[in-house]
């Protein structure tokens, strides 16, 4: 790390606390008087949402029982990962422990969930125990279903040209390894996003776009071919944005394929079949690939009656929650936070930033007996990386219309500002959403 002088400082100081409002989101910590109550409030998922909601609760509300669930004990910083994946910073940045930022008091039960029972308001563990509730957060995350690629190993992520920044930090620094001795020697490079909803939208191009700019580098990028296999018919959601980057894919040489899923790889060969639309076949000789896989909502909740039972949201068994209250639609005394609500948008970090402080509020509003006060828009958010040293603040709402925070951003141009974001105050944020102050 570089020293930073008194002057440097300030300025970060001050502009971190600009990010807080910023990329993630504008809400605020709000003071207000400790509700009295013996409620027992059970949160499933220690990730950003769970620990973030069990701060809040636990300042909130005086004499409640909070119990988080959640075999995981150590606590990833995932937003670090794509720079983990492009060599721009070291794993362990990224890797902390849940521990350190639950509140006191919370009981821990270092278990996954296995069942959800919400007619009966408990829930079942690995183990078989059973967990009663009056109130219950799903934070839960994504599934990724790397097994819906037949051939795909995980374990064999950063040989052979195998890169796949979402499986863990230890893929994403294998992931480095494998991108950085592409670069070496350029050649055919392939680049892809599922067909499902997935967390951070905009990572599978961040690391196309990253994949391109370490090829420039090494001056190899006119020498090598990337194609980016989207298994959709965007490469981005938000169709401003869509366009940006089909134009810089363009001018960077990178071509796309729509409507294209993974089907299968044969990793031993370097070899990437994709099905089409209509069930046509096409095969991929590469190089280097990187893979995202499709994702769902994990089992327990996908296999429970939580999850949404028909539209959009059931295939990938999402949380049926209400977009705006993220109250679970049929299960009044449910709420669902982060990435495994059945929502339009929304699944980032910022996403989760947005959307505590409504579901904190809709839950005490509901120990209180009154009405659900807040609408959340939706807010998501991230900085697309474009290349080391710029990105592009991406901010928008469940209507996909742009929703810029700061005034001195064009959020259609890429900066440097955006850049150090991501580079170096978002990660600061991240931990004060976890510890409820942000
Ligand atoms: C590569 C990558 C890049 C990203 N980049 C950005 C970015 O630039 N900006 C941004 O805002 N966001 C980004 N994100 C997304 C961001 O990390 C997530 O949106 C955020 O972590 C979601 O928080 P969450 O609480 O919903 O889920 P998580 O933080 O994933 O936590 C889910 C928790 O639930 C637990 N769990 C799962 N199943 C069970 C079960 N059955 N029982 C009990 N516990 C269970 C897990 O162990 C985990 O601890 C990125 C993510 C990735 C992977």
């Amino acid at each position: 790390m570089q020293p930073v002088d008194s002057s440097r400082r300030r300025l970060l100081g001050g502009l971190a606390s600009v990010s807080l409002a910023a990329s993630l989101g504008t809400a605020t910590a709000q003071a207000q008087a400790r509700v009295r109550t013996n409620a027992h409030i059970v949160i499933v998922g220690s990730g950003l949402g769970g620990i973030a909601a069990a701060n809040r609760l636990s300042r909130q509300l005086d004499g409640a029982r909070i119990t988080i669930v959640d075999k995981r004990e150590a606590h990833f910083y995932q937003p670090g990962w794509t720079l983990v994946a492009s060599g721009i910073w070291p794993a362990d940045k990224t890797v902390d422990s849940n521990a350190r930022y639950h509140p006191e008091g919370v009981e821990w039960v270092k278990e996954n969930v296995a069942e959800f029972d919400p007619v009966a308001n408990a829930l079942v563990t690995e183990s078989g125990q059973r967990i009663s509730y009056d109130f219950l957060i799903v934070a839960t995350g994504c599934q990724l279903n790397y097994g819906a690629i037949e051939g795909m190993d995980t374990s064999a992520i950063g040989q052979n040209g195998l890169g796949s920044v979402y499986h863990s930090v230890d893929a994403a620094a294998a992931t480095w390894t494998a991108m950085d001795a592409f670069r070496k020697t350029g050649g055919r490079a392939v680049a892809l996003m599922p067909h499902t909803p997935m967390k951070c939208a905009g990572a599978p191009v961040k690391m196309a776009f990253m994949l391109a700019d370490r090829l420039r580098e090494a001056g190899k990028l006119e020498q090598s071919s990337i194609r980016f296999y989207s298994g959709v018919g965007t490469v981005f959601g938000v169709p401003a944005y869509n366009e940006l980057i089909l134009d810089r894919f363009d001018t960077l040489g990178i071509g796309v394929e729509f409507n294209q899923r993974l089907a299968s790889i044969d990793i031993g060969s370097r070899r990437a079949t994709f099905v089409g639309a209509e069930g046509e076949k096409t095969e991929a000789d590469y190089d280097f690939i990187h893979v995202v896989p499709p994702m769902s909502a994990p089992d327990a909740v996908r296999n429970s009656p939580l999850a949404w039972q028909d539209g959009n949201f059931a295939a990938g068994g999402w949380l049926e929650v209400d977009e705006k209250t993220l109250r679970h639609r049929r299960f009044p005394n449910v709420f669902g936070l982060g990435d495994v609500n059945g929502t339009r948008r929304g699944k980032t970090a910022a996403t989760v930033k947005a959307g505590v402080p409504i579901v904190v509020t809709h839950l005490i509003e509901a120990i209180n007996g009154q009405e659900n006060s807040q609408q959340f828009n939706g807010y998501t958010s991230c900085p697309l990386i474009v290349r080391e040293g710029s990105a592009l603040l991406v901010e928008f709402d469940y209507e996909g219309n742009l929703v810029p925070s700061l005034p001195f951003v064009d959020p259609m141009q890429e900066s440097y500002f955006a850049w150090v974001l991501k580079h170096r105050m978002l990660l600061p944020a991240y931990r004060a959403v976890l510890r409820g102050r942000a």
